[in-house]
């Protein structure tokens, strides 16, 4: 087993479980490793830290698969982690649809594998874990016998491990377009074309949080891709729903869907770019009950975070001027750079410009799938507000 030695003083970081060994954390390594290959992460006192792989491509150099020195990394080990993976989701609840491995936060970096009912999605995101793709396909085929599995590798942070952007299929080729169950309702889901996986799983329990206040409710949702806040607005007895996307095959899909659970006479969808209606809405007096917003993540870097801030600050502006005295705002923001107390700043700074009062009714981050580890920063990634807006 190839080595790499950490410099004497170290983050605590790492110490205290972080998987990240950083390069300029590296005292030196031995020599003749290849990129993506299985090594030892020795500390200053030669003590043993870890085991991960290695890719000389990223300022990541390891990210580290086991703290526990008697433990291989071969196919087994895959089969035992996403068996442990799947023994927690079934704990938790989450059955037939979940993340059922979320990467970091399962001690499997950059490993993500979205659980659709039968069907499985897989996304590789770093060299080190994609040279075990075969491994992790026998481990699924061993522990749900599948109906389908493919890989959405489409994905631009690959290119910065040196891999290349692909999709396709990873065992028999089947329909992509499958159906799924949330909540009672029925969703079409495109997992070949579909953006990221195909679906949001981590807004699950979110979507269910809006029950109580859209009853009766004239309700607007802005980012509604596939239409699954809206169309569980409806299922909750909204009067009317209206959802708005810039992408007008991802509208095709949501009237699919509002369609399929014969919601279609409450819920109507239209392509339009949000940050243009909200506000011309909003100047030509239009009101609503409730205003949905679940945006992009408007930024991947810390260097264009100021980007990200002016876009989240301006259009939960304008859901606040568009709501009636007392209607509810539903914002979320799903990029970690922003962290809950970004968040709440950003909506302070709305609320104030806008002249409103915040009566938070609920906070919530992703669904327990994806789960959360203390001091994994990234883990943390989602913000689900529901608060009450009222003139000032
Ligand atoms: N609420 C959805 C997920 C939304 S993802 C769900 O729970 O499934 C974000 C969506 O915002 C994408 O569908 C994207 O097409 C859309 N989008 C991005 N920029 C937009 C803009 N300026 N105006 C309207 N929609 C936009």
């Amino acid at each position: 087993m190839a080595n790499v030695y950490l410099k004497k003083k170290i983050s605590s970081r790492i110490v205290t479980g972080h998987p990240w060994i950083f390069s300029n954390e590296v005292e030196k390594t031995d020599t003749g490793i290849s990129d993506g290959e299985i090594v030892d992460v020795i500390g200053s006192d030669k003590k043993f830290v870890g085991r991960g792989y290695i890719n000389s491509k990223s300022r990541i150099l390891v990210r580290l698969l086991t703290r526990n020195s008697g433990e291989e990394i071969n196919e087994s080990f895959f089969l035992q982690r996403i068996r442990q993976c799947r023994d927690y989701r079934n704990k938790l609840g989450y059955i037939e649809n979940c993340r059922l491995v979320f990467g970091e936060a399962d001690s499997l970096p950059q490993l993500i594998i979205d659980k659709f009912n039968d069907y499985f999605v897989i996304q590789t995101l770093a060299l080190g874990i994609d040279v075990w793709k075969p491994a992790i396909v026998k481990a699924l085929n061993t522990l749900f016998d599948p109906k389908g599995i493919y890989e959405r590798n489409d994905v631009p942070v690959r290119e910065l491990e040196g891999l290349a952007q692909q999709k396709g299929f990873l065992s028999q080729p089947f329909n992509t377009r499958i159906m799924i169950h949330e909540n009672g309702l029925q969703f079409h889901v495109d997992l070949e074309n579909g953006q990221k996986t195909g679906y949001f799983l981590d807004q699950q329990d979110n979507r269910k949080a809006i029950r109580n206040i859209v009853k009766d409710a004239e309700v607007l949702g802005a980012f509604t891709y596939t239409g699954t806040f809206e169309i569980h607005a409806a299922h909750y007895g909204a009067k009317s729903v209206l959802g708005i996307d810039i992408s007008e095959n991802a509208v095709q899909q949501a009237r699919q869907n509002a369609e399929l659970n014969g919601l279609e006479k409450v819920c109507s969808f239209e392509t339009a770019n949000a940050f243009d209606v909200l506000k011309r809405w909003s100047k030509e007096g239009r009101k609503y009950d409730v205003v949905m917003l679940d945006p992009p993540a408007f930024t991947k870097s810390r260097e264009t975070i100021q980007k990200a801030i002016t876009g989240y600050k301006e259009i939960n502006l304008r859901g606040m001027k568009l709501l009636r005295d007392g209607g509810f705002l539903v914002t979320s923001s799903c990029t970690n750079l922003v962290n809950a107390e970004l968040f709440f700043q950003i909506i302070d700074m709305a609320a104030r410009d806008a002249r409103k009062k915040i009566r938070q009714v609920t906070f919530q981050t992703q669904s327990p799938d994806h789960p959360v580890i203390r001091g994994i920063e990234n883990t943390q990634y989602l913000k689900f507000l529901i608060a009450e807006i009222s003139s000032n």
